[in-house]
């Protein structure tokens, strides 16, 4: 079910209509579908169903929202998070610390103490002298850290560079060659409990063979450490699974990889665990704007809107595309690009874009909005910080409020010798 959707033509979400959040929130905001939530978080929980020993943690760095996190964690999902603030969040939103996993290739010294301090379920180690560090802190405690090794399997995602993670070159985990050797010096390490290991080779998959590519890899260095001598409970499989941004994208669904986790992981005999962001959140919002102005243009007209990339950063991060969808069409098609009032061209939302015709001061929506959206927003050109609303059913409730440009300034200083 899309729990967005038009009636009597206009876009509601669930039961609350756009134009009703518009006129009483104000624009950009973005908008979020606990049912979506909810939805995705089922789907992507029963596709594992068949496998024996799962922990689901969700990646909250793809919509890290305290209201967003509360509904996800109603949904039998712990965290992953990969900065102190991340962990903070999943613990405000009370997901228990032992159901928490902590992932990030730079983790300070001061983060890992917080996360052993609150007793965290996992640390996801990406380098040995981060373990060595972790050690340290815990044996001086009297703490043991449950900890993994996250592996660089080297597989090509076939994803967007920026979003890959599993190649020799890229930052993450260490290399599996010299996984077995490190694992060992880790293992006898006092103050560190090793549990297995962990991967995630990038994010919007859309092909599951270079997962599975990876998964056999890992299961290959599993049999390895388990040869010998260790112990080896738990496997993290990471995240990764893409979603569907514009016609004719075909990602794979959280049942196929199910399917396919079920078929590579029979008889591992591990804890599987999964790190799912954008699969959870990605349907589950849209970016709510208003058109300023269509602005004649050379080839098309810019439709210029009220949100910019400092609101969503996708399309000048990625070259992303979003769906733009008036909230009210008025029946007529036009070409035109999308754009936001940032002075960067780079703040271009969508060039020849074939959708619904607006005008000055309509509402439209840019879908798909709910991942790795307002949790990269900024307040470039001094704008305000956008705001977020959760709708759940015929009720909505504003879950971060815009941070106007003004508290923004009252938080500079000027010192007193200027
Ligand atoms: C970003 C990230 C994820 C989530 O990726 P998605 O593509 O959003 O599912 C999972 N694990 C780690 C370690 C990550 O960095």
């Amino acid at each position: 079910m899309d729990h967005f959707h038009y009636r009597d033509g206009a876009l509601w979400c669930e039961d609350v209509p756009l134009t009703r959040i518009a006129d009483e929130v104000g624009t950009p905001v973005y908008v979020y579908s606990a049912a979506a939530f909810r939805a995705q978080a089922r789907a992507f929980r029963d596709a594992l169903s068949g496998v024996p020993d799962v922990h689901l943690a969700y990646a909250i760095k793809a919509n890290p929202n305290l209201a967003v996190l509360r509904v996800v964690a109603a949904e039998g999902y712990g965290a992953d998070v990969v900065s102190g603030g991340e962990m903070a969040r999943a613990l405000a939103a009370g997901i228990p610390a032992s159901g928490i996993v902590f992932s990030g290739v730079g983790k300070t010294r001061a983060e890992l103490l917080r996360g052993l301090e609150a007793g965290i379920g996992q640390f996801n180690l990406e380098l040995e002298e981060e373990g060595v560090v972790l050690a340290q802190l815990a044996h001086e405690r009297g703490l043991a850290a449950r900890a993994v090794l996250r592996v660089n399997p080297d597989v090509d995602a076939g994803t967007h560079a920026k979003i890959s993670t599993g190649r020799k070159e890229n930052k993450f985990g260490v290399s599996i060659d010299q996984a077995p050797a490190m694992y060992a010096r880790l293992s006898a390490l006092p103050g560190l409990s090793m549990q297995g290991v962990a991967i995630h080779i990038g994010s919007q998959l859309f092909d599951l063979a270079p997962l599975e590519a990876a998964y056999r890899r890992v299961k290959a260095l599993v049999d390895e450490l388990r040869a010998a001598g260790h112990q080896v409970a738990r496997v993290d499989l990471g995240g990764g699974l893409g979603v569907r941004y514009k016609a004719g994208d075909d990602p794979r669904t959280p049942a196929e990889y199910g399917a396919m986790v079920e078929r590579v992981t029979k008889g591992w005999d591990v804890q599987l665990m999964f790190e799912p962001g954008r699969v959870i959140a990605g349907n589950a919002g849209v970016l709510l704007t208003r058109v300023i102005w269509v602005k004649p243009g050379v080839v098309h007209p810019y439709v210029i809107v009220d949100a910019a990339m400092n609101d969503l950063a996708r399309p000048a991060l990625y070259d992303a595309w979003h769906d733009v969808d008036a909230v009210v069409p008025r029946g007529e098609r036009m070409t035109a690009n999308v754009a936001g009032p940032v002075c960067e061209t780079g703040d271009t939302f969508a060039m020849a874009r074939e959708m619904d015709a607006v005008k000055g001061g309509d509402l439209a929506v840019l879908r798909t909005a709910g991942a790795y959206g307002a949790t990269m927003a900024s307040t470039y050109n001094s704008r305000a910080l956008v705001p977020e609303v959760l709708v759940d059913g015929d009720r909505y409730a504003v879950v971060a409020d815009r941070i106007a440009a003004e508290t923004i300034l009252a938080a500079e200083r000027v010192p007193e010798w200027l």
